[in-house]
């Protein structure tokens, strides 16, 4: 009787092809592959036993089972800031510093001058208030958290004023009413979703009023008969009665954009002339750095930041400042091309094209692809410039008659992020980097020769 070959799991896994692997894994695995071959047999859906392809099977699983799902990928979607895809990209030489302090002992809490406790936030706010003029400066693990730390800290039970034009709902579920509502802040909405007025800022303000608060819209942009009010103009009203202003700036962009993508986007440089109570901005935007959430302004404000409790929830490790710190560091250097985000959406569309052409002249040869070299538009992403484009440079892949969407599958099955214009699979070199262009090729021409 064949149920009476199924091999016996201890036995089985002495066998050599699982020398050098986790003896209690394999034992797991293969429990569970023979008790499902029993099942199989007893169901007669199986009439033998094959013990190779069962070895091959545990192998397969463990490789399964051990390896990582987070994977590096291409992405050619054009997108920068691409929220899917991990937002900025940190430069490896930047990351290796934050390998260096990692892999050490390091002074994170330890004041060298005194040889006692220091301060964990005390690194960086020496280089954001040389960047940004601000008097202090705190660090939280994202810009969610610095809105919640914020609203908790000085709006429990108050009001804060807010714009109808700006209770935005920002992907992975960031809704400014109700982080609002979750922090203890009482919302207190004005104008109208196209038209918001200094008035309508100055008619709410009354006893229970603690903060001015302004959001970038981040993703959406309402055109046509519509206006707001500017952060200039909301900080001096609040100043005029004593009250925060608080700009949540999301996006971040330290110094102007090019192709005029900020319009009517002042930079937090420019912001920070306004002298503001506070401003917060997202580490992985187009800050290019690493997931944070700045908090920069008053010290008096700061200070009190740091006396709330949630701070201790919401705070980084050293790995975060020591990224953070080295970032800020190359805005200071002005050494801005070692920041990816930057250089992408600096890169010139000549030289887009050169890469362009360069991957369509190695895939010449192969046979039924039909590539073409395009010009287009692509966005920032993230939620940091709605609506603005900018030019790039794309290459369209058309092979046999494979549709579209079968072709970006298996595009993507090979870890290479396409994007569909006008039924065409396309490559967008805005987002290739350039020591991604021989895996690029190499991992097409596998996929094309095959056929
Ligand atoms: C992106 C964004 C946030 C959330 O920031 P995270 O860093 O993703 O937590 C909050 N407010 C605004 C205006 C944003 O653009």
């Amino acid at each position: 009787m064949i149920l009476k070959s199924i091999p016996k799991v201890d036995k089985f896994i002495t066998n050599k092809a699982f020398e050098g692997l986790s003896k209690s894994l394999i034992k797991k695995i293969t429990k569970d592959k023979i008790s499902n071959l029993r099942a199989d047999i007893l169901e007669n859906k199986t009439q033998n036993i094959d013990e190779k392809e069962l070895i091959n099977e545990i192998l397969d699983e463990y490789k399964n089972i051990t390896s990582s799902s987070l994977k590096p990928l291409i992405n050619a979607t054009g997108i920068i800031v691409h929220t899917n895809l991990g937002r900025s990209l940190i430069d490896k030489s930047t990351f290796s510093k934050a390998i260096k302090i990692a892999s050490s002992y390091n002074n994170l809490e330890y004041n060298l001058e005194k040889g006692q406790r220091g301060e964990r936030y005390e690194h960086i706010t020496k280089s954001l208030k040389e960047l940004l003029g601000c008097e202090d400066a705190l660090i939280v693990n994202n810009n969610a958290s610095a809105v919640f730390l914020i609203l908790n800290t000085f709006c429990k039970n108050k009001e804060v004023v807010v714009s109808r034009g700006e209770l935005v709902e920002i992907g992975g579920s960031f809704r400014v009413p109700e982080v609002m509502l979750q922090s203890g802040a009482v919302l207190k909405e004005i104008g109208t979703t196209n038209k918001t007025h200094l008035r309508d800022y100055e008619n709410a303000i009354n006893e229970q009023t603690s903060m001015l608060l302004k959001v970038h819209k981040s993703n959406y942009e309402i055109v046509g008969f519509s206006s707001d009010v500017s952060f200039e103009d909301i900080s001096s009203l609040a100043k005029e009665h004593k009250l925060i202003d608080y700009y949540d700036m999301g996006s971040g962009h330290i110094n102007s954009l090019p192709y005029n993508l900020d319009k009517n986007e002042p930079s937090i440089k420019e912001l920070m002339k306004l002298n503001p109570s506070l401003l917060s901005f997202s580490g992985d935007k187009l800050l290019g750095s690493v997931q944070a959430g700045v908090i920069v302004g008053k010290k008096e404000l700061i200070d009190k930041l740091k006396k709330n409790q949630l701070l201790r929830m919401l705070r980084v490790d050293k790995i975060t400042l020591a990224i953070l710190e080295e970032s800020i560091n190359l805005y200071l250097k002005n050494e801005l091309d070692k920041i990816p985000t930057l250089k992408m959406l600096n890169t010139k569309v000549e030289d887009l094209e050169k890469r362009a052409i360069k991957l369509q002249e190695s895939l010449k040869d192969i046979l039924d692809l039909k590539t073409q070299i395009q010009t287009s538009q692509t966005l920032i992403g993230g939620g940091t410039t709605p609506n603005r484009k900018i030019p790039t440079v794309v290459l369209s892949l058309v092979y046999k008659d494979f549709k579209a969407n079968i072709l970006e599958e298996i595009l993507r099955k090979n870890l290479i992020i396409s994007r569909i214009e006008n039924d065409k699979v396309v490559l967008d070199f805005r987002t290739i980097l350039e020591d991604e262009m021989d895996t690029l090729e190499k991992i097409l021409k596998e996929i094309f020769k095959n056929g």
